[in-house]
């Protein structure tokens, strides 16, 4: 009888099986050189004989790196989908179950799964959950984990060199994964997926766009460009709420100005993630506003595309879009004076920093920009645009360095009072602008800009280096 229940069990629908995935690479966009490393996955089902035959060894997992929302569930499936082979899933925080055995004995019956409907890919999402290393989780939720990652080592090794069943794992943290699981055979190949660039987030959006009904001329380089530090999963959405702005104004095209509007929401939600107190908020708009205000005073810094203070991951702060001059940003150069201006800006948040609260009161808040004012002080110098000096070869410099830094020293100190100056007489400027990012975290330039209309006594002053 026992044999009949386990043939009972095996007629059982499988349970991790994700029907109907019908994901291909060109589904995927902004992934660069990424996808010759997953086409050649692909090649492991579809010519996997050949492979075998030369000796080549196929690797057992594959992981995945990288943040929540760049396309890792969306590149698995569509390994599947191009080699035409069945897609399992489970979500590794689905292992960590409270009751012992559940975890260990789901990842049994997910690779049982896999196996009797091989050719077949094996995702797990958020492998960290339960690869973390071990001893990192104290009690018996720990040992519970150490169970189910000892079964999945199990199973890894069950399908060395067989390349029937591939596993695809995703992570965050590839850096606390278990030793154990990163070894040969195992989880040996790691393919990092960063956050879409420029080009890439406007690739990205145009996917996203193929189906929905958009106008003719919209201007994808804007929407990319105001959404710097987002990722698919937040383009894919700005694209569903442009369509539903459309629906609601009762129009049947998506317009450039739904999708920016749909950007400005979908940053405001990212802001409503993470917490931080009034003051931080203030103090934050205070160093972006003074960026602002100082950059659109001069020619090739006024074109400000927009003002955010919202938090972004792998920065801290918020910050301020300067669309620069594009001919003389190609060629590489940069003139005398919107070198100065550029090192005047990337004071303003110290300025500000002094202005505002005070010199007993300073914070490090501005200590990036300042650093950025610093080394673009000694580029000045060091490549002779300074009165004093024309240009140093390598050769002089390590016996002036003394020269050269205090000659960088005048020129921070110029600019800094330029700074200063500047923001002084903007007051009513900095004003409104730090309230409206205070209370909507980002400014658009038709907002920014209305404001300077406003407030701003702008007074291009000439440097005094
Ligand atoms: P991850 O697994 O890295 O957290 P997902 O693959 O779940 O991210 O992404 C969620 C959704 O975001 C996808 O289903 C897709 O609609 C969209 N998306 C993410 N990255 C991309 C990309 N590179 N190209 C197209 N769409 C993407």
């Amino acid at each position: 009888s026992g044999a009949r229940v386990r043939r009972a069990q095996n007629r059982r629908l499988p349970q991790y099986l994700e029907r109907g995935v019908d994901v291909k690479f060109s589904d995927v966009a902004g992934l660069g050189k990424i996808r010759l490393e997953l086409e050649e996955i692909v090649k492991f089902f579809t010519h996997g004989e050949m492979y075998r035959r030369r000796g080549v060894k196929i690797p057992g997992g594959i992981l995945l790196c990288g943040p929540p929302g760049v396309g890792k569930t969306l590149l698995a499936k569509a390994v599947a989908g191009e080699a035409g082979v069945n897609f399992f899933s489970i979500s590794a925080s689905q292992f960590v179950e409270i009751y012992v055995g559940v975890g260990a004995s789901r990842v049994r019956a997910l690779y049982q799964e896999a196996r009797e409907n091989a050719p077949s890919v094996v995702f797990i999402d958020e492998l960290d959950a339960v690869g973390r290393e071990r001893g990192l989780i104290k009690g018996s939720g720990g040992q519970e984990r150490d169970a189910t990652l000892n079964q999945l080592l199990v199973c890894l090794d069950g399908f060395e060199g067989r390349g029937e069943v591939i596993t695809i794992a995703s992570t965050n943290r590839p850096d606390i994964l278990d030793t154990a699981l990163v070894r040969p055979g195992r989880f040996d190949r790691k393919i990092y997926i960063p956050k879409p660039g420029l080009i890439g987030r406007i690739e990205i959006l145009k996917v996203h766009a193929r189906k929905k009904p958009m106008a003719e001329d919209v201007d994808y380089m804007a929407v990319a460009s105001m959404t710097d530090g987002m990722v698919g999963a937040e383009l894919a959405n700005i694209i569903e709420v442009a369509a539903i702005n459309m629906m609601r104004d009762s129009r049947t095209e998506i317009t450039t100005d739904d999708l920016l509007q749909a950007a400005q929401m979908e940053e405001r939600g990212m802001l409503d993630r993470k917490e931080r107190s009034t003051e931080t908020w203030k103090q934050v708009a205070i160093n972006e506003a003074a960026m602002a205000v100082v950059a659109v005073n001069f020619p090739d810094l006024k074109n400000i595309e927009f003002v955010t203070i919202a938090p972004r991951a792998g920065r801290e702060l918020g910050y301020v879009r300067v669309k620069m001059d594009s001919v003389k940003f190609n060629n590489g150069m940069l003139t005398r004076q919107s070198l100065l201006d550029h090192i005047t800006v990337q004071l303003a948040p110290r300025a500000a920093d002094e202005l505002w609260f005070g010199s007993d009161q300073l914070s490090t808040i501005w200590a990036e920009t300042a650093d950025n004012a610093r080394s673009a002080a000694r580029t000045f110098v060091l490549g002779g645009l300074s009165e004093k000096y024309y240009g140093m070869s390598n050769f002089w410099v390590s016996d002036r360095i003394n020269d050269i830094d205090s000659e960088a020293m005048r020129i921070l100190d110029s600019c800094y009072e330029r700074a200063k100056e500047i923001l002084e007489q903007n007051r009513r400027l900095m004003d409104a602008v730090v309230n409206e990012l205070v209370e909507k975290k980002s400014l658009t330039k038709q907002e920014f800009f209305r404001l300077v209309d406003l407030h701003g006594s702008l007074k291009p002053m000439p440097p005094s280096v």
